[in-house]
């Protein structure tokens, strides 16, 4: 069985906490490996080491950051058959999607290769006689993520390739329940000539999250997880004096207005509600059939269920694979229950399929006739159930996306125009796609909810992450001729 140590100062640590917990493989139910779990005192060592390379870092060049990104971002693309195989070992998701979270992840890599340009400030020259004014960005020094299961190599990337082109120390607590890819993307780091200690991973739970969120050497927080743990990392952290973003969970709606292509909005809305079995924040839960769509929506949704293949990770013709764990299964298998109970018409049951073996595996689930009142409309269900809300107007539709706690990704189906550009001034969501299922934003956008799936105010990657992990300091700056020089107490102008 593999053992999952942390990574400070360059190389693999041990843990010495003496607790542990345990990997699965999801696709066969058996543990494979234990991870360490730090304690404060191996976090505050980790800081320690973060924080005497992060003083070099941040002398190190705009042009020799910029060549160890380029060179993180060839590795990435080398080893990124090799990275979705621990992602699927340990997460469960199917490789071709493994692979899709490493290209997306990979994307951040290259937009952080801009850094020189990222990092350039403002000048303004003749502010006032002989003076000039202008603005510089400097990094934080050690900064800190923490991570959800779901994307144990994206996310990641999303905040580390900005906070380290920027020049911080980055220190990672990746989940507990698939850390293997964190340490591999640290292996890459060191590869690429990263300094040792500018990227660590402190493998841990809450005692570890406790110490970076209280630690006084840590500068900011970047974490993305579910709404309860956003929403007490974003008021501890700022309590503690740091900055951070918080992101939360989410209950994506896709509005289908009755103009819409009923197939391209049919094969969106399976493929966005099923992929990786519904572990995605942006997975599609929940879809508002406006008007007469509903029926024949209903009806083509359910057509296509059948034909998706359920099986483990590294099957090929696998397209979802197993949940994250037996507890989250039952659970997922339970608001199935609750939707049911409470009145929703089960149009596909995922607790009647059957995948041999003992791996945490749920069919699709399909609930029409969803209410807002219930529980499966409230609660992000986090796996393979998709709910249909049946709104009478494109104005009910909107309500109840504006009227959800959440509000992380939204998409509207429509071959109009008008409607489309309508449902972007009006919905409140942070992420909005037109006849687009999942719209994460590429690299040079940012990333970010609205509502219960942020807490804080900056998004994550792209501009908002240049602008998290950097401060700017603003200088005024005369060269005076010694002989104009005189005593004045009045207050600077400019006239
Ligand atoms: P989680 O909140 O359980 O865990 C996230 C991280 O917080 C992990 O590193 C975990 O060790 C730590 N943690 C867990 N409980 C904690 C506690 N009580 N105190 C301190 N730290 C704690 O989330 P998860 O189950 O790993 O991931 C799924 C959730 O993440 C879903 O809600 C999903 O929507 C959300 N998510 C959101 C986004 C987004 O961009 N908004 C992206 C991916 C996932």
């Amino acid at each position: 069985m593999k053992r999952i140590a942390h990574w400070i100062g360059g190389a693999e640590h041990a843990g010495t906490s003496g607790r542990t917990s345990p990997v699965f493989n999801p696709a066969t139910g058996e543990q494979t490996g234990e991870v360490d779990l730090a304690s404060s005192a191996e976090v505050a060592n980790a800081v320690a080491v973060a924080k005497e390379a992060a003083k070099a870092w941040r002398e190190a060049s705009l042009s020799r950051r910029a060549a160890v990104l380029f060179k993180f971002r060839e590795l990435l693309a080398d080893r990124a058959g090799d990275l979705a195989a621990v992602i699927t070992s340990e997460h469960g998701k199917v490789l071709s999607d493994a692979a899709g979270e490493v290209a997306r992840g990979l994307e951040n890599a290259e937009f952080a290769t801009g850094i020189p340009h990222l990092m350039k400030g403002s000048y303004s020259e003749q502010a006032s006689t002989g003076v000039d004014v202008y603005s510089i960005r400097q990094p934080l020094g050690v900064v800190a993520g923490i991570t959800p299961f779901n994307f144990p190599a994206m996310v990641p990337l999303w905040m580390c390739t900005t906070a380290i082109a920027a020049g911080n120390a980055f220190v990672l607590k990746p989940s507990e329940k698939d850390p293997s890819s964190a340490l591999l993307l640290a292996k890459l780091w060191k590869e690429a000539g990263l300094p040792e200690g500018v990227f660590s991973v402190v493998n841990g739970d809450v005692e570890a999250v406790n110490a970076l969120l209280t630690h006084p050497d840590i500068a900011a927080v970047s974490f993305v997880g579910s709404t309860p743990v956003a929403k007490y990392i974003y008021e501890t952290g700022t309590a503690h004096g740091k900055r951070v973003q918080a992101l939360g969970g989410a209950k994506n709606h896709m509005v289908v207005l009755p103009d819409a292509e009923l197939d391209a909005a049919a094969d969106a809305a399976v493929s966005a509600a099923y992929g990786s079995a519904g572990e995605r924040c942006m997975a599609v839960s929940v879809v508002v059939a406006v008007g007469d769509v509903a029926d024949p929506l209903v009806d083509a949704i359910a057509a296509r269920l059948p034909k998706l293949t359920i099986g483990a990770g590294t099957d090929p013709s696998a397209q979802m694979g197993p949940l994250i764990s037996a507890v989250h299964r039952d659970k997922v298998a339970g608001y199935i229950t609750a939707g049911a109970d409470a009145g929703a018409t089960v149009v596909a049951d995922g607790r009647e399929a059957e995948v041999p073996g003992d791996g945490y595996y749920l069919g699709v689930t399909l609930l029409d006739n969803v209410t807002p009142d219930m529980a499966v409309y409230t609660d992000e269900i986090f796996g393979p159930v998709l709910c249909v809300v049946r709104a009478g107007t494109y104005a009910e539709a909107v309500q109840l996306i504006n009227e959800n706690e959440y509000g992380n990704g939204t998409a509207i189906f429509t071959r109009d125009g008008g409607a489309a550009r309508q449902f972007q001034f009006d919905v409140n969501a942070g992420m909005v796609g037109v006849n687009v299922p999942i719209p994460v934003p590429v690299a040079y956008y940012s990333f970010g909810g609205w509502k219960a799936s942020l807490f804080g105010d900056t998004h994550m990657y792209g501009p908002d992450g240049i602008h998290f992990f950097t401060r700017t300091k603003v200088v005024t700056s005369r060269w005076p001729d010694p002989g104009t020089s005189s005593v004045d107490l009045g207050f600077p102008q400019t006239r």
